[in-house]
C-alpha cells in the first residue's frame, strides 16, 4: 500500500514528492521501480521525492473494535496485522490526532507484510528518505519478492555461505546435507542450496499427493539403483533409513542396468513405491531443520572473485548476489556453460577445465541434433494388467503406431484394504533416450517447456484413449484367454508424461549429457581424444587453482568401465564427484555409512 503527497508553494519552487509505502510489499516495489522511478527522471531538479518506510504499519491502540494479535500468531503476517485496528492508531495517533496519548508508540510496530517488512523497513530508515538507496534495496531483494516469500528475501541480503550448493539435483542437496547435517563440518545456518528452477530435484522428480492419480507416487525422471552403487544405496538405506524393495518384483538382475539387480523406494504404508524424490525431500527437511539457507527461483548467472583468497560472489540472475567461502557447482554441461563469460571458470580456469567444458558431441560434431528422454506411464484407476492378467513384470516393445515399450512392474501400484483389495496403478509405457527410438512422437503432447512434467487427462487429450487402445489390441488374446471384455476395462484417468530435453536453452531440466559421451553411443569426439576419465573429472571439478570452486554433476564425467558399475548418467557418478569434491575442498572424510572399499576406488580412486 502506498500513499503519495506533493506540495509546491510557487512557481519556482521544487515540488515536495512523498511517497509512504511498504518494503516488502509488491505494489510499493513496482510503484517505486517503475512509475515513481520515471517520475524522478522527468521531474529532475524540479522535484525533491523522498521515501518514507513504515507506511500502513501501526502500534497497538486500545481503541474501539482494536484486535490484538492472538497467542502464537507473531510472525504471521495475515493474523498480526488489522485494518481495524490500523485505522483506530491513526485516527487516534497519526498526523491528524491533535494529542497522541503516550501509549501510541508502544511495543513493536506491526507492519501488513509480517515481520519481514518491519525488518526491511528498518533498513530502509538507515538511509532517511533516500529514493536511489530504497531502489537500489528494493532491486536487491530481487525476484523472491514476486515468488511471495519476502521474509526469505530480505534476509538473504548480505547473507554470507560459509558453504554454497547450486544446483539442487541429488548432487546439489546431498552435498549440503553432508557438511550441515551427516558431518556437521560447517554451521548450519550457514550451509546454503541455491537452485534456479521452482523445484528441488533437478532430474529427480517425484510426482506426489494428486488425488486424481489415485495417490500413486510417479517418477517421472530418477528412479531405481542398486546395492552395489554404495552412493547413493548406503546412504539410504544408512542414514536416511528409507524402506526399499527390487524394481523387478523376482530381484533378478537387469542386463541392460550392468545386469545389476536394481531397486526402488517403498511406502510401508501404502506397500507401494514411495518414489525416489523421497531421499531427496528427507535431505531438504533435515536441511531446513537444522537451519540450512535453501532457495529455489535463484538462478546462478556469474561467479566472481570475492577479495577473501579463496572465496567466491555468486551472482544471481535477478540481480542479487551472495558471498560464498566455498562453493560447488551442481551444473549440467549447457547451465555452466550459460555463465557469464566473465565468470572465474572461464578467465582464471585452467586450460585443459576450459576446453572441456566446450567439449561434447553437440559441439563436435555438425550433424549432431537434440535428443531427449521420455518416460510415459498411463495411470489406471484399475490396475487391470496386474489385477486381471496377472502381469508383474517382464517388457513388451512395440515400436509404432504409436511407439510403445511397456515394463509391467514399472510404475506404482496402490491396492486398497479387504479381500479382493481395488487396486489403482500406472503403467511405464515408454520410456525412449532418443527421438528417433520412440521418444518424437510423444514430444508434441509436451504441455510446457517451463517443466519436465505433462499430465494429460482424458477429456483434455486424444493421448490417453490412443494409448489405451493401442494397449487393449497388445493384450487381446491374453484378455479374451481370462474372459474379459476389454471394453468393460475404463479408460486410463491421465497420461503423465517426464520430458528430459538436452536443449541450450532449458537449461533447467536437462537430459544426461554423458549419453553422447558414452562409448556405447559412439565414437568419442576428437576434443576428447587422449582425455581420461580421472583427468577429466580433476581438471571438470577444479577448474580454479586456489579457489574454493569446484563443479560436479555426471555432465563431467567420461565413461570408465574400472569404476562405473551402470551407465555414468547415472545418479551415482554426480554423488560420487561431489563426494570428492567435499573430500579436496573441505577435508571431509569418508562417512561411516559408505562402504571403505567403495570409498577408496570409487570416490578417491577416480
Ligand atoms: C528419465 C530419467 C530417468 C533416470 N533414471 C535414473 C535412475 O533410475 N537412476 C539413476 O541413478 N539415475 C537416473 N537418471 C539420471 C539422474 O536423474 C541423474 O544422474 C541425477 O539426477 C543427476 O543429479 P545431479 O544433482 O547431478 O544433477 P541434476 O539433477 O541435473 O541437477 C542440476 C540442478 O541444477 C539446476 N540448475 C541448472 N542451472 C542452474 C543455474 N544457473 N542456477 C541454479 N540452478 C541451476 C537444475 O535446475 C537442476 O535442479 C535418470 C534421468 C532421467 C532424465
Amino acid at each position: 500500500m502506498l500513499a503519495i503527497s506533493a506540495f509546491a508553494y510557487s512557481p519556482a519552487a521544487t515540488v515536495d514528492v512523498d511517497v509512504f509505502g511498504e518494503a516488502a510489499c509488491p505494489d510499493t516495489r513496482d510503484f517505486v521501480l517503475g512509475p515513481l522511478a520515471r517520475l524522478a527522471d522527468a521531474l529532475g531538479t524540479t522535484a525533491s521525492v523522498r521515501y518514507t518506510s513504515f507506511g500502513n504499519a501501526y502500534f497497538f491502540a486500545p481503541c474501539a473494535g482494536a484486535v490484538v494479535a492472538p497467542p502464537g500468531c507473531d510472525s504471521s503476517a495475515s493474523c498480526r496485522f488489522n485494518a481495524t485496528t490500523r485505522d483506530c492508531w491513526f485516527s487516534t495517533c497519526g498526523l491528524g490526532a491533535a494529542r497522541p496519548p503516550d501509549a501510541c508508540f508502544k511495543g513493536s510496530p506491526r507492519c501488513q507484510h509480517g515481520a519481514a517488512e518491519c525488518l526491511a523497513n528498518r533498513v530502509t530508515l538507515c538511509a532517511g528518505t533516500s529514493l536511489p538507496f530504497v531502489s537500489c534495496y528494493f532491486r536487491a531483494l530481487g525476484s523472491e519478492w514476486a515468488a511471495g516469500s519476502p521474509s526469505t528475501a530480505v534476509l538473504a541480503v548480505g547473507r554470507r555461505c560459509a558453504f554454497a550448493s547450486v544446483g539442487a539435483g541429488w548432487a546439489g542437496i546431498y552435498s549440503a546435507w553432508r557438511v550441515a547435517v551427516d558431518a556437521k563440518a560447517r554451521d548450519p545456518t550457514t550451509v546454503c542450496v541455491f537452485e534456479g528452477s521452482p523445484r528441488f530435484g533437478g532430474r529427480t522428480f517425484t510426482v506426489r499427493g494428486d488425488a486424481a492419480l489415485f495417490g500413486l507416487n510417479i517418477d517421472i525422471g530418477a528412479y531405481r539403483f542398486a546395492f552395489e552403487q554404495h552412493l547413493p544405496a548406503d546412504l539410504l538405506r544408512g542414514p536416511l533409513r528409507l524402506p526399499t524393495a527390487c524394481y523387478i518384483p523376482s530381484c533378478e538382475r537387469e542386463p541392460l542396468d550392468g545386469n545389476l539387480t536394481l531397486h526402488k523406494l517403498m511406502d510401508p504404508r501404502l506397500n507401494s513405491s514411495a518414489g525416489y524424490g523421497t531421499a531427496l525431500d528427507v535431505m531438504v527437511a533435515e536441511l531446513r531443520a537444522a537451519g540450512a539457507h535453501l532457495q529455489l527461483h535463484k538462478e546462478l548467472d556469474a561467479v566472481h572473485a570475492h577479495p577473501r583468497p579463496t572465496g567466491a560472489v555468486l551472482r544471481w540472475k535477478d540481480g542479487g548476489s551472495t558471498v560464498a567461502d566455498s562453493v560447488l557447482l551442481n551444473l549440467p554441461r549447457h547451465a555452466l556453460n550459460r555463465l557469464s563469460r566473465d565468470s572465474l571458470l572461464f578467465t582464471d580456469g585452467r586450460p585443459l577445465a576450459r576446453a572441456l567444458y566446450n567439449c561434447s558431441r553437440e559441439t563436435s560434431q555438425a550433424n549432431y541434433s537434440a535428443e531427449a528422454s521420455v518416460k510415459v506411464y498411463l495411470v489406471y484407476e484399475d490396475a487391470w494388467w496386474r489385477t486381471r492378467l496377472g502381469l508383474v513384470q517382464g517388457e513388451v516393445h512395440a515400436p509404432s503406431d504409436p511407439p510403445m515399450y511397456i515394463r509391467y512392474h514399472d510404475g506404482p501400484v496402490r491396492c486398497g484394504e479387504g479381500a479382493a483389495p481395488a487396486c489403482a496403478g500406472a503403467l511405464l509405457v515408454q520410456y525412449a533416450h532418443s527421438l528417433e527410438a520412440g521418444g518424437g512422437f510423444y514430444m508434441p503432447f509436451r504441455a510446457s517447456k517451463s517443466t519436465p512434467l505433462t499430465v494429460l487427462r482424458g477429456e483434455a487429450s486424444e493421448l490417453p484413449g490412443l494409448l489405451h487402445r493401442k494397449l487393449l489390441q497388445m493384450h487381446a488374446a491374453r484378455l479374451a484367454d481370462a474372459g474379459i471384455d476389454p471394453r468393460s476395462l475404463a479408460e486410463p484417468a491421465a497420461v503423465v508424461l517426464g520430458f528430459w530435453p538436452h536443449a541450450r536453452d532449458e537449461i533447467l531440466h536437462p537430459a544426461p549429457d554423458p549419453l553422447s559421451f558414452s562409448t556405447a553411443h559412439g565414437a568419442l569426439p576428437q576434443c576428447l581424444h587422449g582425455v581420461t576419465s580421472a583427468s577429466y573429472s580433476e581438471a571438470t571439478r577444479q577448474p580454479v587453482v586456489g579457489r574454493s570452486l569446484s563443479v560436479a554433476n555426471n555432465d563431467w564425467w567420461l565413461e570408465e568401465s574400472s569404476v562405473d558399475l551402470i551407465a555414468p548418467y547415472w545418479a551415482e557418478v554426480s554423488l560420487r564427484v561431489a563426494e570428492r569434491v567435499l573430500h579436496d575442498q573441505l577435508g571431509l572424510a569418508r562417512p561411516a555409512w559408505l562402504n571403505a572399499a567403495y570409498y577408496r576406488k570409487s570416490v578417491l580412486g577416480i
